[in-house]
């Protein structure tokens, strides 16, 4: 089998995946979308999962955005940034077309993209991530701290917030995530709760290749899925997020 016939078969047990959850969680099955995790995947290999009608993808470090942005740019997608966002990188994802930051963690992160928007006269989708799992290496913002900054950003008017991100606890044992989605979801009730003008938080992305069905029975709109659909990355997932993450 070529790899663009294993991303076609492993894409159809990911549907298949998220489609039982949907069912056993009694929820439609589109009111799940498929995030293709793309993070050391080649531009070909991507296309391959974009012309099978799969849109949203995400990146984790803005020089991949750029190396493949090119060859990408005629295959129609959303692209969203999921990745640790350092401030001098903000023209960067603005430049290469990210629709929605996902890993939106901090106030000053928040003004500063705000003041280029502002300069751009554009506006931006984000979702706040939030630190479910409270390891001291993970990125994001600690749970106590979300609604705070939740009420900070909806004060900026370029940044429209659709939601929370989290990534769950880094486990070989995927039930050991559910208290992180589970927490991540009565944020979102709490935010809801404060009807803050322009505040959307609808969406809920959490759940990644070991992990979808739990995250999508406690509520997840959004799954973020990578090595099941594009096979084992060159480094473990601590090296793309934060060296000091351990498996637990
Ligand atoms: C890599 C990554 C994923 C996908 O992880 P897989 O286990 O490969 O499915 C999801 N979210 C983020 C933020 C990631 O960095």
């Amino acid at each position: 089998m070529n790899s663009s016939q294993a991303i076609l078969r492993n894409l159809q047990q990911i549907q298949s995946r998220i489609n039982s959850a949907c069912l056993k969680a009694k929820r439609p099955v589109d009111s799940v979308q498929l995030l293709l995790a793309t993070k050391t995947v080649s531009a070909e290999n991507i296309q391959v999962a974009l012309q099978a009608g799969y849109s949203l993808m995400g990146e984790n470090k803005v020089q991949e955005l750029k190396e493949k942005y090119e060859a990408l740019k005629t295959s129609p997608h959303q692209s969203h940034f999921i990745g640790h966002l350092q401030t001098n990188k903000i023209k960067d994802i603005l430049k290469y077309g990210v629709h929605c930051v996902q890993s939106l963690d901090r106030w000053e992160l928040a003004e500063k993209l705000h003041q280029r928007l502002l300069f751009e006269q554009k506006k931006m989708d984000v979702l706040i991530q939030v630190n479910t799992s409270q390891e001291a290496s993970k990125f994001g913002v600690p749970p106590n701290e979300a609604l705070a900054l939740v009420r900070k950003v909806a004060t900026l008017d370029t940044l429209q917030i659709r939601g929370l991100m989290t990534i769950g606890l880094f486990t070989t044992e995927p039930e050991k995530t559910r208290p992180c989605f589970k927490k991540l979801k009565s944020l979102q009730q709490q935010i809801l709760a404060l009807n803050l003008p322009g505040v959307d938080a609808q969406e809920l992305s959490m759940g990644m290749s070991g992990d979808l069905e739990i995250a999508i029975e406690e509520g997840a709109t959004i799954v973020r899925v990578g090595t099941a659909i594009f096979g084992t990355r060159p480094h473990p997932d601590s090296y793309y997020w934060n060296e000091q993450s351990k498996t637990v």
